[in-house]
């Protein structure tokens, strides 16, 4: 008897599994809409429910025996992970374990590396290899606070996202170029504010409407609404746009008119995208805490 079987961690791994499993098949690979992947607090993959996310993994057919090793892998007995059965596109039900701490936390970085490898090998899409690859979080890297309006705001320099909702499509006027239009949607654009008041004076002049034109951004923040920001005080603009570069860049030159390093300062936040690890759990916090 052999069953199907879907991991997305570590056990995407052949020579993993050659050694864990050794019956087992590797069928294919496939993406599975309504879960995104996570490292919990344990270090570990997991993956949990999102109906906006998707994740991507490795169908296996294994038998009784590759079962039982897998469980013992994968401490079932003491609750590590857990069983279930997915429905998986074109393949029918398959095993899944998924952990049962389900909250965010770092990886051991081999072990990050050998999923994101294993992504690799199996040709999954740049955008999500580079999420998997946002995991690469070092322990005790501080996880930014995310602000809704800016009274909580630092006063020191440093360096901000701002999250902005675009209602409807907006054509986009950068200086010596044509109007770009940009669609509905959700962006993200990462700037930094050295002057006085420092990252709270700007992301408050960013949060008003009653303002001239003065940054590219201005165009968007005036059209759409700023939802809120990330702070990172002593942090560099540019590095925050290299954390989101599994994000498309919708105009080339926005914002970075004086950067030699980044394409643009604007990225596009799809639906189906995660943010790095220290900025999706932050606004997880900051949401739970507005409805507290
Ligand atoms: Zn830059």
């Amino acid at each position: 008897m052999t069953r199907l079987y879907f991991a997305y961690g570590s056990n995407m791994c052949k020579t993993q599994m050659a050694a864990r499993s050794p019956g087992a098949q590797r069928l294919g690979s496939v993406e599975i809409a309504g879960y995104r992947f996570l490292i919990n607090k344990q270090g570990y993959a997991t993956l949990i429910s999102d109906p906006s996310a998707r994740i991507f993994g490795t169908i296996w057919s294994i038998t009784e025996q590759d079962e039982a090793q897998l469980d013992i892998y994968e401490s079932v007995a003491s609750s590590l992970y857990l069983k279930d059965i997915i429905d998986i596109p074109n393949y029918g039900p398959a095993l899944v374990y998924f952990a049962l701490d389900q909250a965010p936390g770092i990886p051991g970085i081999d072990y990050i590396e050998a999923i994101i490898e294993a992504a690799r090998d199996q040709g999954f899409p740049l955008p999500y290899i580079k999420e998997l690859a946002s995991w690469r979080v070092k322990a005790g890297e501080p996880v930014a606070n995310f602000h809704t309006n800016c009274d909580s705001l630092p006063s020191t320099a440093g360096a901000y996202v701002l999250w902005i909702d675009l209602p409807n499509a907006l054509s986009i006027r950068l200086s010596a170029r044509s109007p770009t239009p940009l669609a509905a949607g959700r962006y993200l654009y990462c700037g930094s504010a050295n002057g006085p008041g420092g990252i709270k004076a700007r992301v408050g002049r960013h949060m008003r409407l009653d303002k001239s034109l003065r940054w590219h951004v201005d165009q968007l923040t005036t059209a759409g609404k700023v939802v809120g920001a990330w702070a990172f005080p002593d942090a560099q603009e540019c590095a925050l746009v290299a954390s989101l570069s599994h994000l498309p860049k919708p105009i080339p030159g926005f914002g970075s008119s004086d950067c030699h390093h980044c394409i643009s300062h604007l990225l596009e936040w799809p639906a189906t995208a995660c943010l790095p690890y220290f900025m999706s759990w932050a606004i997880k916090d900051s949401l739970s805490a507005d409805r507290r």
